[in-house]
């Protein structure tokens, strides 16, 4: 018997059934891969890339860039490996034994993984029937338990719901542990709806945003932290040395000069957010929960049929099975629209069919 870490074998796995979709709509994605003329200046970039050296300027080079666009100073800045990693070391530099973090359920799955590998005690906090925060409830988990890190993730996924500012702003007056706020669908939504401003009055906030999802850099893995810079310098011992690669730095540099160009692309999935919307509500039986994202969540009796007819036609959504609060409930990223009559159409011949 191999020794391993105790916990590992009752972790839970990230297990999404990969394959070769004909229309992948489970990852909320971006439908199409850069612009054409970000990509070429990325690719003449990265021609010019020294292989043989480690990172050197390129971290910074994007955190300046981030930090002029913010007016935030850049020892308030950090990069990883996606939001993914960002959220991953911030619960290790939280965590520990005898450590409690909080966040809502549902939300992202991921949160309750971190918490294991951070050897924290996870504390969900159940959304309201309408997957509304409850921010009382929310402050009063952080208290009972003395969490060390809250989490909340605004606009929600999967749910697809926004959290107001001012419910934010009253959860950093009311609890006095890190709170992370993570905004990895806040483009969609739109800059106004960002927790960012609100750094400066709570020195224990921290938001944490992602280029895989609007700016459709998710093959490069590239997310990042705001916080102030005393949570950045403690975060940053939880980091190898060179953890991110000079490709992605660059790339992402790039992306980010440049992200007035994925503009267009923000604007086409927000229409077409709520074109499939009012679409999807017309159809008898299915519950179409309101978002300010780039999937939409769907509750319907028969979703794991519909689900399995789908995947038969090679059109991936993410189901979520028995997940708590998500019973038949399927979330689909959206696709360009006519990637979007085709996934709808097929919803409703399968409702018309075997409804
Ligand atoms: C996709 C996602 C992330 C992480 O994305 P990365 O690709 O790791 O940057 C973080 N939080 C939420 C809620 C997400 O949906």
């Amino acid at each position: 018997m191999l020794k391993y870490r105790k916990g590992l074998s009752d972790m839970p796995a990230y297990d999404v059934a990969e394959r070769d979709w004909r229309l992948k709509l489970n990852a909320n994605e971006a439908p199409t891969s850069l612009p054409p003329l970000v990509e070429e200046r990325v690719i003449s970039r990265l021609s010019r890339v020294a292989f043989n050296r480690y990172p050197n300027q390129e971290m910074a080079d994007i955190i300046a860039q981030v930090a002029s666009n913010y007016s935030l100073r850049e020892e308030q800045i950090f990069f990883g490996n996606g939001s993914s990693e960002i959220i991953e070391k911030l619960f290790f530099a939280f965590g520990g034994s005898g450590r409690s973090i909080v966040y809502p359920e549902p939300s992202f799955s991921m949160y309750r993984i971190y918490v294991k590998t951070a050897d924290a005690n996870g504390v969900p906090v159940g959304l309201e029937e309408d997957y509304s925060l409850d921010r009382e409830k929310f402050v009063r988990a952080v208290r009972e338990s003395k969490a060390s890190l809250a989490v909340i993730c605004t606009p929600n996924n999967p749910t697809g719901n926004l959290i107001s500012l001012s419910d934010i702003e009253y959860i950093a007056q009311n609890v006095d542990c890190a709170l992370l706020v993570d905004e990895a669908y806040l483009e969609f939504a739109g800059e106004d709806a960002s927790a960012v401003p609100l750094l400066k009055k709570y020195p224990h906030l921290i938001v944490a945003r992602t280029f895989s999802k609007a700016y459709g850099l998710a093959a490069a893995r590239v997310g990042y932290m705001m916080a102030d810079a005393s949570i950045v310098e403690m975060t940053k011992k939880a980091f190898m040395p060179y953890h991110l690669n000079v490709l992605s730095l660059v790339t992402a540099d790039i992306v980010y000069q440049m992200r007035d160009e994925f503009q267009p692309r923000i604007y086409m999935l927000r229409d077409e957010c709520r074109r499939v919307s009012e679409t999807l509500k017309g159809f008898p039986g299915l519950t179409v929960y309101p978002s300010c994202t780039n999937f939409i969540l769907l509750k319907y009796a028969k979703a794991v049929e519909l689900n399995e007819y789908l995947t038969e036609l090679g059109i991936g959504v993410r189901s979520f099975g028995s997940a708590p609060r998500l019973e038949n409930c399927l979330r689909v990223s959206l696709g360009t629209r006519e990637e979007n009559d085709v996934w709808m159409k097929e919803v409703k011949r399968f409702i018309e069919e075997k409804g």
